[in-house]
């Protein structure tokens, strides 16, 4: 059943401008259902976020595809991402790139993310505990940044953990509205685009 209604996402997806075949695979491969409650799981293939406790949410799948189709990311990249929440969009990164970085500010969430990571043998992922808003040092720089959490600027601190050239894809707080927005660093400066109305939990500093 499960199966039925994953070809349909998967359908769905290619319809809605996901033509990236290696993202879609990579959808394909990822099991959504592990990173839901048990009581939604039978909801896991549809194209909508869902709760994760802690009053947060995963994120609709159009959303992590749409992301991931504007990171242009490449096998060799580094990735951080900012909000691991359920854990989902670190996975589906997993299969498309080297290695991803990801930060989570709530303990709790965290904790069940590694351990769905550690269940589906994914061996890429480097998780860390911490407000994400000040990146991750040790690891710079990265080839692409991905926030999942909406935010309302990005701050100079991550602007300088990304490579010349580098991508930053985030929702962004605009005048009440989200959307998602992609930034490149071009001589040094941040250049950006926008796309589709979406709907985030807020990025909040500290930790939890
Ligand atoms: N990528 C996630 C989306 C989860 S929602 C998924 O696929 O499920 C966004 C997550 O960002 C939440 O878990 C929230 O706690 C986290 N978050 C918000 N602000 C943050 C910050 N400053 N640092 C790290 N994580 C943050």
């Amino acid at each position: 059943m499960l199966d039925v209604k994953k070809i349909r996402l998967i359908l769905e997806l290619r319809e809605s401008g996901i033509a990236d075949s290696n993202i879609l695979s990579a959808i394909e491969k990822i099991p959504r259902d592990k990173f839901i409650p048990y009581n939604f799981r039978n909801q896991a293939y549809d194209n909508i976020a869902l709760p994760i406790g802690d009053n947060q949410t995963i994120s609709q799948p159009f959303v992590v595809a749409k992301m991931t189709q504007l990171l242009e990311v490449q096998p060799k990249h580094k990735i951080l991402e900012i909000g691991t929440g359920s854990g989902y969009q670190s996975a589906v990164l997993s299969k498309l790139v080297r290695r991803v970085y990801t930060i989570e500010r709530i303990k709790n969430l965290l904790v069940k993310a590694e351990k769905v990571f550690k269940e589906l043998k994914i061996s890429n992922i480097v998780t860390k505990y911490a407000d994400g808003n000040h990146g991750w040092k040790e690891q710079i720089p990265f080839d692409r940044i991905i926030i999942t959490a909406a935010t309302p600027l990005i701050s100079k601190e991550i602007e300088s953990q990304i490579v010349e050239g580098g991508i930053i894809v985030a929702p962004m707080v605009e005048k009440n509205k989200q959307i998602i927005v992609k930034y490149k660093k071009i001589e040094n400066k941040l250049e950006s685009e926008t796309f589709d109305d979406v709907l985030f939990v807020p990025n909040l500093s500290g930790i939890e």
